[in-house]
């Protein structure tokens, strides 16, 4: 079945040679460095591979949803989660809020510059007291005449300690159980905002040079226009970018494990055991087999569900089956394909390694496995 077209072949060529080039040399020192240099998203800008659905006038290439496949997959395949998960924050997961929701000003002051990659944006919704229940949040905003006046902290920020804009969710009116979701809303802050502070950069398992970073706020006063959308309509804001920000993590999870496979294949070509390449095993053979069609599987489930979406249907239902799935099958591959490593699989010089750590988080960051569960029964009105 068809499902990319000549000009996504094309972006995928443009996109892949620069993943090749100027990513997958780098990878183990932004590793070591546990960061990644800003100058990565300027030349992203620079050639054109950043905003790629927003409008033209905005600095966008007014591409479709495929683009952004396109664009997610090639990253993924870098052998860096790290890399792929900063870029997909900036671009499908952060700055969907402004583009979304944001008024005409907002759009015209930060877009474009987000587009060249010179403004870093990140998405500060999780706090030190709970992600899952996204209603339960604390951070708080009162309006003061013309502004509101914004209190809390936000933990495991991606992109928390680079970003020079943030996209916060604050809990604007009172917070009694039956407003839980109506009271939250989505503001945009400039990192330069008085008040405003990386408290803690987090050191982590794997995706190391993605920065996760602990944000506070004190007393941080912000213009009453940076309020995002309707007053009060956040969490449902949240949840609708939620849909975008899964079915990346869908993609990523798909395209990471494709190449932990390739790279898999190699090395069990490669090794000998007993008189003979591994890869000659029936046991591998079929371990390998299982893998590619576990792959297969959640590929095919992520495009079909991104064609749902594209067509602007409902398909909550189906996005958190894509992460569920697509996440839990990257735990099978990375067990795997670190078992059959032996014992090079267990060290920091391969990728396989990397891959497993930083493959972990897909069924926990974006929403949990046991939560797109919950919302997936939901759906069949269980
Ligand atoms: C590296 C990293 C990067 C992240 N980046 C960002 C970011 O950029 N922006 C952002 O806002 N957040 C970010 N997050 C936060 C992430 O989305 C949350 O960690 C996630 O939603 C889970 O929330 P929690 O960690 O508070 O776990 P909890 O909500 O405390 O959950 C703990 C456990 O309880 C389970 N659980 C909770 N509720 C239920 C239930 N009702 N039924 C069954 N089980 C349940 C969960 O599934 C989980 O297993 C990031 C997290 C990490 C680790």
């Amino acid at each position: 079945m068809k499902i990319f077209e000549e000009q996504h072949e094309m972006f995928r060529a443009a996109v892949g040679a620069f993943v090749e080039r100027e990513v997958m040399p780098h990878v183990e020192e932004w590793e070591t460095a546990g960061r990644l240099p800003k100058a990565i998203f300027r030349r992203m800008g620079e050639l054109g591979f950043l905003g790629v659905e927003y409008g033209e006038k905005y600095g966008g290439a007014g591409a479709d949803l495929f683009t952004t496949v396109v664009l997610h997959e090639e990253c993924a395949r870098s052998r860096s989660g790290s890399f792929a998960m900063a870029v997909g924050v900036h671009t499908d997961m952060a700055s969907p809020h402004l583009y979304w929701t944001g008024s005409e000003a907002l759009k015209e002051r930060y877009l474009p510059g987000m587009c060249r990659g010179e403004t870093i944006s990140a998405i500060a919704v999780t706090e030190p007291g709970g992600g899952s229940d996204v209603a339960a949040i604390r951070t708080r905003a009162v309006r003061d005449g013309d502004h509101y006046v914004i209190n809390g902290s936000k933990t495991f920020i991606t992109n928390g300690a680079m970003a020079d804009v943030y996209f916060v969710a604050a809990r604007v009116e009172g917070g009694e159980p039956a407003k839980r979701h109506r009271g939250i809303s989505m503001f945009l802050v400039d990192r330069d905002t008085p008040g405003f502070r990386v408290s803690r950069t987090l050191d982590k398992m794997g995706m190391r040079a993605s920065d996760t970073a602990e944000l506070s706020f004190e007393d941080m006063r912000v213009p009453a226009d940076t309020l995002l959308g309707r007053e009060g309509a956040g969490f449902y804001e949240v949840m609708r970018v939620f849909q975008r920000e899964r079915l990346v993590a869908g993609l990523h999870a798909v395209a990471m494990s494709e190449r932990a496979l390739e790279d898999t294949i190699a090395y069990v070509r490669e090794r000998h055991a007993f008189g003979g390449p591994l890869a000659g095993k029936q046991v591998v053979r079929h371990t390998l087999a299982e893998l590619g069609t576990s792959i297969e599987a959640a590929r095919w489930l992520t495009y079909a569900t991104c064609a749902k979406f594209a067509s602007g249907e409902d398909c909550l239902r189906e996005i958190s089956m894509v992460k569920l799935f697509a996440a839990e099958m990257a735990q099978r591959v990375a067990y795997d394909c670190v078992q059959l490593h032996g014992g090079y699989g267990y060290m920091r010089e391969y990728p396989i390694e990397r891959f497993a750590r930083d493959v972990r988080l897909l069924t926990i960051g974006g929403g949990t496995s046991e939560i797109m569960k919950e919302i997936i029964a939901k759906a069949m009105k269980l």
